[in-house]
């Protein structure tokens, strides 16, 4: 049977799961039936299999080589995406009558800051929340507390589409960093735990990438349930249970095309700007018509976000850019407005087609 479907890929700006690299996509086709010397397909085969072992060791490795991250830090997989992380974290890190510090700066942190503060002492010391988060603090923006046992932040927050453009200072920091992992470079070692879910820049949906300095291990209360406990994860080597086979070997291809393509995280920042400033140029141009959302200074340059002065452009905008084959721009429910997510596999081409069209929507409407 001839399945000859004309496959037309849009430029899809979804803010997750997102666009993933083309030829990443082309090599799982490729070995969809027979991982080559494997004889099956990599959903047939067993976690405990030679192959699986060499597709989790490359993977590990690969973040390893990219973020330099030393001996020091245990690379975990795990299931559960990044809200279960929101409970792992403080449940894992803090003992009973201890505590926490959170920096909220946006809908993801307040989120996490919210399951920290039910389970544990923990103390939000920045909230951006009366400013509508449209920006990150800086260092003496709040104060630390010394019994905390770690400071939490969220490196960019994808609904509102603010971002630190660099690590906050504070001692163990624990960072969020689900939307922008994999985007530049990031220093390991001034943190205690990093973690992302892979469906923005590091791979499909069902994985979760965990790096966790080891000597945090010890001190990790008795008495968790085994899933929760980190432990158990590093004792296993991330197969304590059955783990997300696929979305591990996905991973993995889009750690290789990172290296093969970019060499390096500072390459791909460089590429990042290039691509956020093409959107940014046009916000700015067209300042009276497009409202960006976050302060110039914390505008992320994964989740480009702004709104229009009359709500009647949000439709309008969707529906026209749909129509050049730009999609998923609709803004977070909770916010409305237009995203525009550009993660690592978006290409040029896309942002600059969006560009265009922001331009031309700009001076025919604005
Ligand atoms: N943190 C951030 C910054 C996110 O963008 C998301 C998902 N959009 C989450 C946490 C939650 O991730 P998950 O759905 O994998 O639990």
């Amino acid at each position: 049977m001839s399945n000859a479907v004309t496959v037309e890929r849009v430029y899809n700006f979804s803010a997750g799961p997102a666009v993933l690299p083309e030829p990443v996509l082309e090599q799982v086709r490729d070995e969809m039936l027979c991982l080559p010397g494997v004889g099956s397909s990599v959903l047939e085969i067993s976690h405990r299999s030679p192959a699986f072992e060499e597709i989790l060791d490359n993977t590990t490795q690969g973040i390893r080589n990219l973020f330099q991250v030393n001996d020091d830090y245990e690379i975990l997989f795990l299931q559960g995406g990044s809200r279960l992380q929101f409970a792992m974290v403080p449940m894992n890190l803090i003992p009973a009558g201890e505590s926490a510090d959170y920096l909220v700066t946006g809908s993801w942190s307040q989120k996490a800051a919210q399951e920290a503060v039910g389970l544990t002492d923990s103390k939000i010391v920045w909230d951006g929340k009366p400013d509508r988060y449209r920006s990150v603090p800086q260092t003496g923006d709040y104060e630390t507390n010394t019994a905390a046992r770690y400071l939490y932040y969220c490196s960019n927050e994808t609904i509102q589409g603010v971002q630190f453009q660099d690590h906050p200072e504070g001692k163990n920091l624990v960072c969020d960093a689900s939307s922008d992992f994999l985007s530049r470079p990031m220093d390991i070692s001034k943190h205690a735990v990093v973690y992302a879910c892979a469906q923005k820049n590091a791979g499909p949906a069902g994985v979760n990438v965990v790096i966790l300095r080891r000597d945090l291990l010890d001190a990790i209360p008795d008495g968790l349930p085994g899933y929760l406990d980190y432990r158990s994860h590093v004792d296993a080597g991330s197969r304590y249970n059955t783990p997300p086979t696929f979305a591990i070997y996905v991973t993995g291809l889009v750690l290789n095309w990172v290296e093969q393509q970019f060499g390096s995280l500072e390459s791909i920042q460089k590429h990042n700007e290039q691509k956020c400033a093409l959107l940014y140029d046009v916000i700015d141009r067209y300042s009276d018509f497009y409202i960006g959302h976050a302060v110039e200074r914390d505008r992320s340059k994964m989740n480009v976000t702004f709104k229009f002065d009359n709500e009647k452009f949000d439709a309008l905008f969707k529906t026209m850019a749909a129509e050049r084959q730009l999609t998923n721009l609709g803004g977070h429910r909770s916010v409305g407005g237009i995203r525009a997510s550009i993660y690592n596999a978006m290409p040029v081409a896309g942002v600059q087609t969006l560009a265009d069209f922001m331009e031309e929507f700009a001076q025919q409407n604005g």
